[in-house]
């Protein structure tokens, strides 16, 4: 076991990282290690007139990046990939002392951001050139596509992936010619601000890309006030506060909320595999994936099994406060944190729920570590029944019938993320295709559609608004604008021509453009 903190994590390198951070409110946020709960940088509190400020400075620093050459910027974005390549375990360091994930999860967390960016670098140039299109008249006329910059675009990112939520996203916007203002948790700044120096370090230039930081309420209003467009990952609470600022404002909005994800096991499924693929699916991340399970509905004819098997795999599970690659699971990212969940498995409890294995917090590993948690016979008159815990903490239901299983998929108010596992990938499609969710992932958990950057990731109901990743994932952060251009004025009557003329000659235009596919 590997508990002492990384090295490399100095008090001037923290400091180094939180120095551009605008902190006019003259407060700070102790900004903690998850595992010991031990200082590690006060963070500046940015004040309404700082977010002003960054806004500004953003604006005026965007006006040259959203002049320069498509590759001219992708040069910037290449130079980054590989640099997050070349400090990539620092990165894992960092975001791991600062949300108290394990190892692994941590080390994930930072492939997301080449991930995205590599895919970005290929695809943006023929996202973002110019598209000429034929006009209302043949010849005479033509459209033209182009693709603008929104501007200044507001970053709002949550601590569950502070560097994956934070700079995954800010990169598309970047591409696409905006100026961006990131506001990172509290809890989690130093990943995205050492994302920040990485970027800087590539060639951005300085000022485009601005931190704030602070309390949501306190900042997020004035955010809104200045953004031209806002994307936003959290909760669904937070979303509907964000969308309507949005409205206000009348700016786009995107918005990535929570989710109550269910995983299905269908009759024919591999045992095995689901089993080992239900521990990430609950616990991965201790839980605190918005795309995790938290709902496990298991076909009848396999359920006992299951149930028996994965319990005991749950139970065997290493979790521990470790900077090496040993442990299963880490931390929840807080000890307030940490309360919620404690009072989901209590509720449940009270209102006669089985805890199956775990159910218990463990102050000896750490002061937000709480055990990996199964629990049967949660109903919906529990908080763990209907709400996101975002916890470790699963719930295992029986199933008899297909139609059966996807009714209790469905019956939520979100719809971000399902799992499917079957034998047979057609069945389970057709399955996908009947659940409503942004995202199903067939004999696999969330990475699968996760990591497919060229496909949109979102969710529907209460669980997002638009999507990252894909065509959109870019083009959200543009304007489209529709150049037309007309060589000749002849959409009128022409010289002496009656408009009863003009109009049959119009009629006869119509029939014949539908039929010669020329419009
Ligand atoms: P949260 O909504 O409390 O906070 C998210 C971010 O919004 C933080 O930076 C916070 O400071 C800020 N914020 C809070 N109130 C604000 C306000 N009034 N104005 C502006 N900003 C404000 O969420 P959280 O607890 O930090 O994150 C966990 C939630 O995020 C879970 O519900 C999880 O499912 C969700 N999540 C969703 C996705 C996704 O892609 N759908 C990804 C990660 C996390």
């Amino acid at each position: 076991m590997s508990t002492a903190r990384p090295a490399a994590l100095t008090e001037k390198f923290l400091e180094g990282l939180v120095r551009r951070v605008p902190g006019g409110t003259g407060n700070t946020w102790k900004l903690t290690e998850v595992y010991t709960g031990d200082l590690l940088v006060e963070l500046p509190q940015s004040s309404p007139e700082d977010v002003a400020q960054a806004f500004a400075t953003s604006r005026n620093a965007q006006k040259i990046w959203g002049a320069w050459s498509i590759k001219k910027r992708l040069k910037v974005l290449k130079k980054f990939h590989a640099l997050v390549l070349d400090n990539q375990f620092l990165i894992t360091d960092v975001i791991q002392a600062e949300s108290g994930k394990n190892r692994r999860m941590a080390f994930e967390e930072t492939c997301d951001v080449p991930m995205g960016t590599s895919h970005y670098i290929k695809r943006a140039p023929s996202l973002l050139k110019e598209h000429k299109r034929a006009g209302p008249v043949p010849v005479l006329s033509s459209s033209t596509e182009v693709r603008r910059p929104k501007g200044v675009v507001a970053i709002i990112a949550p601590w569950n992936f502070p560097f994956a939520t934070g700079i995954s996203d800010t990169i598309p916007a970047l591409i696409a010619g905006n100026g961006v203002v990131l506001k990172p948790d509290n809890k989690t700044a130093l990943s995205p601000l050492l994302g920040v120096k990485l970027l800087e370090q590539a060639g951005l230039p300085v000022g485009l890309l601005q931190v704030i930081c602070g309390e949501g309420p306190d900042v997020g209003g004035p955010m809104l006030e200045h953004a031209d467009y806002v994307m936003f990952t959290g909760s669904t609470a937070t979303g509907q506060v964000i969308g309507e600022l949005a409205g206000k404002n009348l700016i786009g909005a995107c918005l990535e909320l929570g989710g109550k994800n269910p995983m299905l096991v269908l009759a024919d499924a591999d045992v095995d595999e689901a089993v080992h693929a239900a521990l990430f699916g609950g616990f991965g991340n201790s839980g605190q994936i918005c795309m995790h399970i938290e709902r496990m509905y298991v076909h009848d004819s396999i359920y006992d099994e299951f149930r028996d098997k994965f319990v005991a795999a749950t139970a065997a599970m290493n979790v521990g406060a470790s900077y090496d690659f040993e442990p299963d699971m880490g931390s929840l990212v807080s000890v307030d944190h940490r309360d919620r969940v404690i009072a989901h498995v209590e509720d449940a409890k009270a209102k006669g729920a089985t805890v199956l294995t775990g159910g218990e917090a463990r102050p000896d590993l750490g002061p937000a570590f709480f055990e990996p948690t199964i629990l049967e016979g949660v109903t919906k008159d529990m908080l763990a029944g209907t709400t996101e815990t975002f916890g470790p903490v699963v719930g295992l239901y029986r199933f008899a019938t297909e139609d059966e299983a996807i009714d209790l998929a469905n019956d939520t108010e979100y719809g971000l993320n399902a799992s499917v596992w079957s034998a047979d990938i057609d069945r389970a499609k057709s399955v996908a295709r009947r659940i409503d969710s942004g995202n199903v992932n067939i004999n696999d958990i969330l990475a699968t559609a996760f990591a497919s950057k060229g496909t949109p990731s979102g969710g529907v109901k209460r669980s997002g608004v638009g999507a990252r990743h894909g065509d959109q994932g870019l083009l959200k952060y543009t304007d489209a604008q529709n150049i037309g251009v007309l060589k000749k004025q002849i959409m009128e009557p022409q010289g002496k021509q009656t408009y009863e003329a003009y109009a049959k000659q119009t009629q006869l235009s119509l029939r014949l453009m539908r039929k010669t596919r020329l419009r």
